[in-house]
């Protein structure tokens, strides 16, 4: 079942674990922050470090758990951590890629109680050419589930025409988004180089004019 808004906000202020599933990612973003360390398989074991293990063992109270990577969904750890502190009211939001076929999407899904889930935050990297319907899927096999999410944008302003027509069929769909223009000094995405962006004041109101 969804969770309320306020189980939602009693659930962020949580003590939270800010943890890496896995080094693996099915996406290669010319400005992934991580792009030099990235796998193809999710071989690394990073979900049951002896500390980290550790860690939830001894929790006192339940933690607000948020997966990036890589892409968490990857992790085949994944299952048997929540399996094993799912039941213990520990929660785990994710930072997806989106970028799913679904029936395997499913197959992940199938492993794991609804119910241990906080939220998806999912990143369609338009640059990396995901079909809009790939994550219009993704969030149906959510909904279906009663899992909460949204879709985030990370773009450069030339980008803001796609995104808008993408929010719109999106909004549409009943699938709630949000956008953040991308920052970071000497930074490149897609060919283009964004420089000395590192606030959001210093894009120019003509840049993010909607
Ligand atoms: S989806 Fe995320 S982790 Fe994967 S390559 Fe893109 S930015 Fe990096």
């Amino acid at each position: 079942m969804r969770m309320s808004k306020t189980e939602f906000i009693k659930m962020t202020r949580r003590p939270t674990l800010h943890l890496m599933a896995t080094m693996a990612c099915n996406l290669r973003c010319s400005y992934c922050p991580v792009k030099n360390w990235l796998l193809k398989d999710p071989t690394d074991e990073l979900l049951s470090d002896p500390n980290l293990i550790e860690l939830f063992d001894n929790a006192k109270e339940p933690y607000y758990i948020y997966l990036g990577g890589g892409e968490p969904l990857l992790s085949p750890e994944l299952p048997h951590l929540m399996q094993s502190y799912g039941p213990k009211r520990h929660r785990f939001t994710f930072d997806t890629n989106g970028a799913f076929n679904r029936k395997k999407l499913a197959k992940i899904l199938d492993q794991i109680d609804s119910e241990w889930f906080g939220y998806f935050d999912i990143s369609h990297h338009i640059d990396q050419k995901v079909p809009l319907k790939t994550i219009i899927g993704t969030c149906e096999e959510f909904r279906s589930r009663g899992i909460n999410h949204f879709v985030k944008y990370i773009g450069r302003p030339s980008d803001m025409t796609q995104i808008d027509e993408n929010i719109k069929t999106l909004e549409e769909n009943e699938i709630g988004t949000w956008v953040s223009l991308y920052m970071g000094p000497d930074s490149k995405i897609g060919g283009d180089i964004i420089s000395n962006r590192t606030l959001p004041g210093d894009y120019t109101d003509d840049e993010i004019k909607r």
